[in-house]
């Protein structure tokens, strides 16, 4: 109750934002669709290339994302690309290398290569069934949760979150929900298109057009905001830190919209899996060597293995999946209109508070 009387408070504080600002179909002048040093080409810069790649795009309905690089029929590619691929390989790999060593012991010579074959052929298919290219990107990731299981995942995490917070939800009708949501709006609009196509004019009618539930949570001891499937959550410290300005806001809204469109969430369960996967056959293939030094030596060696694959997942990849956020908000936020270069101070003031009050 005290964090609800305290946003009111802020929010009546701001006479800046009585009325909203609506921006369609326009961009900022900061937009530069190619400025941006991506991993690769983004355009053909021979002039008439570049004209018969544009005619062919307006004529395409579809963005070409999440296309297999290996071409596998789209029916196969279904069923394979599932968490249980993940689960069956895993399971598999680990009971044949914990049946190699008897095998080997016993010289059953066809049992062996079957048991060696189970892991390679199950690292063979898992890198093939989840092969991916990112949207916007085009970078090389394994995903593995289909549309529907990560929808399903998503769903349950964001209404477990909305129901511990129910009392803190700002109403639909505040009008901070309705700026925000405004700003969804215009971002998401443009990121129908690929970011590095340039701007031009958007049906609010497009079907194609994803639309995002904004969600303003009133808890002022957190500096967050997250996007999950189509729920964007702001926590109410993050309007009021950043001044009530709504490019700063747009910074932080296209961010979180495009960890949504580049699909991070399974990205990074898809990582996540393959890497326990390789450490399980890791500690399998290890335990023939290490079995004979005891107890202390095999568990120091799994924690050690179990630390590097969390570092790998949670720190060092996840990084690199901030770092593509940025790049494609950026693009994204510039192509709504908004000022691209806010985000300097965006992430100057973020970095102030993460080091006076966390850090
Ligand atoms: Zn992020």
């Amino acid at each position: 109750m005290l964090k609800t009387t305290s946003f009111a408070s802020a929010i009546k504080s701001c006479n800046s934002l009585r009325t909203f600002p609506i921006r369609t179909l326009s961009y900022h002048p900061a937009y530069r669709p190619f400025s941006l040093h991506l991993s690769t080409p983004l355009r053909n810069t021979n002039k008439s290339a570049r004209i018969s790649t544009v005619n062919y795009r307006n004529f395409h309905t579809t963005s070409p994302r999440n296309v297999p690089i290996i071409p596998i029929p789209a029916a196969i590619l279904a069923l394979l690309k599932s968490g249980k691929l993940v689960s069956f390989v895993s399971l598999s790999s680990k009971t044949s290398l914990t049946l190699l060593p008897h095998s080997i012991f016993r010289r059953y010579k066809f049992s062996t290569k079957v048991f060696a074959s189970v892991p390679l052929i199950g690292i063979a298919l898992l890198l093939t069934v989840g092969l991916d290219q990112a949207p916007n990107t085009d970078r090389l990731r394994l995903v593995y949760l289909s549309e529907e299981e990560e929808m399903e995942v998503v769903t349950l995490e964001v209404d477990q979150l909305l129901g511990s917070q129910s009392g803190l939800i700002a109403p639909k009708e505040n009008e901070y929900v309705q700026w925000l949501q405004n700003i969804a709006d215009n971002i998401a609009r443009v990121s129908v298109d690929d970011i590095r196509d340039p701007v031009r004019e958007y049906d609010p009618q497009d079907p194609k057009i994803k639309s995002y539930d904004v969600n303003i949570i009133c808890d002022s001891s957190t500096l967050n905001a997250m996007c999950a499937g189509n729920k964007i959550l702001v926590y109410d410290l993050m309007i009021s830190y950043l001044g009530f300005d709504t490019d700063m806001m747009a910074v932080i809204m296209s961010h979180e919209i495009a960890h949504s469109i580049q699909r991070h969430f399974v990205e990074t369960h898809g990582i996540a899996s393959f890497m326990l996967m390789l450490g399980d056959i890791s500690r399998g293939l290890l335990w023939t060597v290490t079995e004979s030094l005891g107890p202390y030596v095999n568990q120091k060696l799994n924690e050690w293995i179990s630390g590097f694959i969390t570092m790998e997942t949670e720190t060092t990849y996840n990084r690199g999946l901030e770092k593509e956020a940025d790049l494609v908000g950026l693009m994204l936020m510039a192509k709504a209109g908004y000022d691209p270069r806010t985000a300097l101070t965006v992430w100057a003031k973020v970095r102030l508070f993460c080091r006076l009050y966390i850090y």
